[in-house]
């Protein structure tokens, strides 16, 4: 008999779980706040926008920290701790608390393009600025630069980066969209990993389908409107991934609200009736591979090892000169001040590291996703991507714990015991585990009704989730 594999048996839970409580109730009413409160929005954007532009300016035009130099008493030093100590792990962490309410409300470049896009030509999209590939492509390219360049330690890198950034969002709002974020919606290198992490946030923009489709307008009343920035389709707006979470939209044609979810419903219910390869690869390939390949290379003996066969074959084929030709600051690190010089080996070995991490993540997740994909019946891609959707924890807390490496090295350089850290770490991570492990069941079991079929894809599950999990343990213990 033809194994012909059956529907996806899809039970949505409930956005809200029991209710309406005094906490829907709030939650409602601060959605509707923020859609009365445009303006102080704008002023905490801007106010933002300031802090950012002294930041990523000002350390770069005083003399570089030295080692006496403190968080409390060098510029520098204190920039590099709140961008990639509380910044950017903060932003991470909100987006799994609150989904995309950085955003939406703080982020400086979305303020800008935004703006930007208020006064400029305002011209139609052309086709290659919505391709699907462009979040992807964009994280992996910053994420390697910014190791060549060392952007965690040095600030004229985070100004070319960061700034380089901001200037590019700038210029895409001057030309495309007219009060939109095209820059935030299409290209930003950061944009694809939060619209993953948002997704697994329990608050969200609820639109209600049938009270939006009754909703009749007001005699006399011209037509409302909304003017949501990253274009969302808000009539069939179903997750965090793409909303901003600015509350603009809150209360529209009555049908719109600030409401709770289970944190599981848009990966398990919603994810999975469209594929996204391109979210897949971020997943697999972007975070578990070149993200996790970044935090690791400065440690790896694997890195040494790398780097001593490629010096030894260098030097055997008489091309010794690449042992200690350098580049300029902006192609690979060069501060001969500091001791701290990348030569063409390095940045060669560096570029080999990270290419080898994300080639193993991509054949050990990979195939075990694809393993647990055939085990669910016949060959169907939109199982496989949907499969991978259930790392989403792993990766995001994953990508959280790395970065609070530099939060957790800054600080301990100043005095600060912090011995709680690794049992955190640890809980973090079997937190993040199981999470993925809840995902990778609820996913199957929608996907076959069978439960010799469901035993045999958990058992595959096993391999890319423990995979995921072994990435990050292996950063911060030794085994
Ligand atoms: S759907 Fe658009 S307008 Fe509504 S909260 Fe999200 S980003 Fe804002």
């Amino acid at each position: 008999m033809a194994l012909v594999a059956p529907a996806p048996v899809d039970r949505p839970e409930p956005d809200v779980i029991a209710g309406p409580t005094r906490l829907d109730r709030a939650l409602a009413a601060l959605g509707e706040r923020m859609a009365r409160s445009r303006h102080w929005i704008m002023g905490i954007q801007w106010t933002v926008v300031a802090i950012y532009a002294v930041l990523i300016v000002v350390p770069t035009v005083v003399t570089l920290p030295g080692r006496l130099d403190h968080v409390w008493n060098h510029v520098t030093v204190f920039a590099q701790f709140v961008f990639w100590g509380i910044w950017w792990p903060g932003v991470l962490l909100s987006m799994i608390l609150v989904g995309r309410l950085w955003c939406g409300v703080l982020c400086p470049e979305g303020a800008l393009t935004e703006t930007a896009s208020r006064h400029g030509l305002g011209r139609a999209l052309p086709r290659w600025i919505t391709w699907k590939g462009w979040p992807f492509v964009a994280f992996v390219s910053t994420t390697i630069y910014g190791q060549m360049i060392s952007v965690y330690q040095y600030p004229a890198p985070v100004l070319v980066i960061l700034g380089g950034s901001t200037g590019a969002a700038i210029v895409v709002g001057l030309i495309w969209g007219r009060d939109k974020r095209v820059w935030c919606r299409y290209l930003c290198p950061v944009s694809g990993v939060f619209g993953l992490v948002s997704k697994l946030a329990p608050v969200h923009f609820r639109v209600d389908r049938p009270a939006w489709d009754r909703w009749t307008k007001p005699v006399g009343t011209p037509m409302p409107r909304v003017d949501c920035a990253p274009l969302v389709p808000l009539r069939t707006l179903e997750g965090n991934s793409a909303c901003h979470m600015c509350g603009r939209c809150s209360g529209f044609r009555d049908a719109v609200t600030l409401a709770r979810r289970s944190p599981n419903r848009e990966i398990v219910h919603v994810a999975g009736r469209e594929a996204k390869p391109w979210e897949t690869a971020l997943i697999v390939l972007g975070l578990l591979g070149v993200a996790a390949g970044a935090f690791r290379w400065t440690a790896s003996a694997t890195f040494i090892a790398l780097k001593q066969t490629l010096a030894e074959t260098l030097v055997a084929i008489g091309a010794d000169w690449a042992l200690d030709f350098t580049l300029p600051w902006w192609i690979l690190t060069d501060y001969p001040e500091k001791n701290d010089v990348m030569t063409l080996l390095d940045g060669a070995s560096l570029l080999g590291f990270i290419t080898g991490e994300t080639v193993l993540a991509g054949v050990v997740i990979g195939g075990g996703l694809a393993l647990a994909t055939l085990s669910l019946g016949p060959w169907r891609s939109a199982r496989f991507h949907h499969l991978a959707q259930a790392l989403i924890p792993l990766a995001a807390v994953g990508v959280i714990l790395g970065l609070s490496m530099t939060t957790v090295s800054l600080l301990r350089a100043d005095g600060f015991a912090l011995d709680f850290v690794d049992p955190l770490r640890a809980a973090t991570l079997i937190g993040a585990t199981l999470w993925s492990a809840r995902l990778a069941g609820s996913i199957v079991a929608l996907h076959t009704p069978s439960p010799a079929r469901r035993t045999l894809a958990i058992a595959a599950m096993a391999l890319p989730v423990t995979a995921a999990a072994a990435t990050w343990a292996t950063l911060f213990w030794s085994i």
